[in-house]
C-alpha cells in the first residue's frame, strides 16, 4: 500500500484485485460525492452504485448539495440525498468519487472510521484519506477508474452504466476537447456507446440545456473580463448582484471560465464567484502554467489544467493571492 523511497513516503494505489475483493466482501454501500457535484463525482458513484446493486448489495448515495438541474437525467440519480439512513450495518463501506481529501463531501458527512472508506479519485496530491486508495493520476475522470474496477469483476455494463461512465469521461474532458481526451479515452467512450451510452441525452443536458439566465449570466460576466500580464491572464468576477440581476445561480456559472481560456494567447484564467458567503475560485490553464499548484498553494486542489479553491477573505484578497500564485507557477 505504501512504501518509503529514501525516506520519503510514497504512497502508491490500491490495486485494482485489492478494491474488487473489498467490494466483494462488504454487504452495503455509501457513496459520497464532493461539494458543487459535478458529472463525474455523481457519475462515477452511480456507475459503481448501479454495477454493485445488479450483484445484491446494497447502495445509497450521499450527497450534500441536491442534484445540479443539469445531472438530474443520470440514472439513479433520484435517490441521492443528504440523509443517511439510520440502519446502515456496521462494515458498510464509505465510496468517496472524485475528491483529493474527504473534507471535499462537506461538513453534512457523518463521522466514519478510515477502516470504512474507499477513495477512488484521478486528482493530483490525493490525501490517500481511506483504507484503500485507487487513485490513477493518468485517468480522464473517476468514472475510468471505476470502468477499470467493473471489468475486473465482470459486470455487465448495462446502458445505464454506460451513460453514467460516458457522462464522467465527458464531463472531465470538455466534451472530448480537453488535452486528456487521449485515444485511450475515445476507445473506452466509443464502447460505452456500443454498450447502450445515450450520448445525445448527455450532449443535450450537459452542454446544450442552459437556461436563458445562464446566457445572460455568461454575457455580463464577459463583457467585465480583464485581460492582464500582456494578454496571458484573463480572469472576471460573478457576484451577488451579477446573479440577481440575470436571475442566475451559482450552477450558472459553469462554461464561463472555459471561455476566459479560450481567448488567444490566455496561459491562466480564473473566474472568482463571489456569493454565498465566500469566494469560489475556478482556475484554468493553457498548457505551461500548473494551475492544480498554484490552487494547492491556497488551499484548494484539482489538475494540472483545471483547478479550484475556496478563498476565506475579500473579493480583493482573492484577487491578489490568486495572482500572485500564479506568478509563482510561472505566469
Ligand atoms: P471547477 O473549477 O469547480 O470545475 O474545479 C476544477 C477542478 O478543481 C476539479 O477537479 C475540482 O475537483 C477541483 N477543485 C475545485 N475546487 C476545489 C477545492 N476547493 N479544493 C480542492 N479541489 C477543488
Ligand atoms: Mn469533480
Ligand atoms: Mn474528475
Amino acid at each position: 500500500m505504501s512504501s518509503s523511497t529514501h525516506g520519503t513516503e510514497v504512497a502508491e494505489s490500491a490495486t485494482t484485485e485489492e478494491v474488487v475483493a473489498e467490494l466483494r466482501r462488504r454487504p452495503a454501500f455509501m457513496f459520497a460525492s464532493h461539494v458543487k457535484p459535478d458529472g463525474d463525482t455523481l457519475g462515477a458513484g452511480l456507475a459503481l452504485g448501479l454495477a454493485l446493486k445488479q450483484i445484491g448489495k446494497r447502495v445509497g448515495y450521499f450527497q450534500q448539495d441536491p442534484v445540479p438541474r443539469n445531472l438530474r437525467f443520470l440514472p439513479d440519480s433520484q435517490f441521492v440525498t443528504r440523509q443517511v439512513p439510520a440502519d446502515l450495518p456496521a462494515d458498510t463501506l464509505w465510496v468517496f468519487c472524485d475528491m483529493s481529501d474527504f473534507t471535499r463531501a462537506g461538513e453534512f458527512l457523518p463521522s466514519m472510521r478510515r477502516e470504512n472508506m474507499l477513495d477512488i479519485d484521478h486528482h493530483l496530491a490525493n490525501s490517500r484519506f481511506g483504507k484503500l486508495n485507487y487513485i490513477l493520476e493518468s485517468e480522464a475522470s473517476t468514472g475510468t477508474c471505476v470502468l477499470r474496477i467493473l471489468r475486473a469483476m465482470g459486470i455487465t455494463i448495462t446502458p445505464d452504466i454506460a451513460t453514467c461512465i460516458l457522462t464522467t469521461i465527458m464531463t472531465d474532458t470538455g466534451a472530448f476537447m480537453h488535452t486528456n481526451t487521449t485515444s485511450d479515452v475515445l476507445r473506452m467512450s466509443a464502447e460505452m456507446i456500443e454498450l447502450g451510452a445515450d450520448k445525445p441525452l448527455i450532449t443535450e443536458q450537459i452542454f446544450a440545456n442552459k437556461r436563458f439566465a445562464a446566457t445572460k449570466l455568461v454575457g455580463m460576466a464577459l463583457s467585465s473580463a480583464r485581460l492582464e500580464e500582456d494578454g496571458r491572464y484573463c480572469w472576471t468576477v460573478v457576484d451577488e448582484e451579477m446573479l440577481a440581476e440575470c436571475q442566475a445561480d451559482g450552477e450558472d456559472t459553469e462554461e464561463i471560465v472555459q471561455h476566459l481560456r479560450a481567448v488567444e494567447g490566455v496561459e491562466a484564467a480564473a473566474l472568482f464567484k463571489a456569493y454565498d458567503g465566500a469566494v469560489r475560485v475556478s482556475l484554468r490553464s493553457g498548457g505551461k502554467i500548473n494551475v492544480q499548484a498554484a490552487a494547492s498553494s491556497l488551499g484548494g486542489g484539482g489538475h494540472f489544467m483545471a483547478s479550484g479553491l475556496t478563498c476565506a477573505g475579500t473579493l480583493e484578497d482573492a484577487l491578489h493571492h490568486v495572482y500572485a500564485a500564479l506568478k509563482a507557477e510561472g505566469l
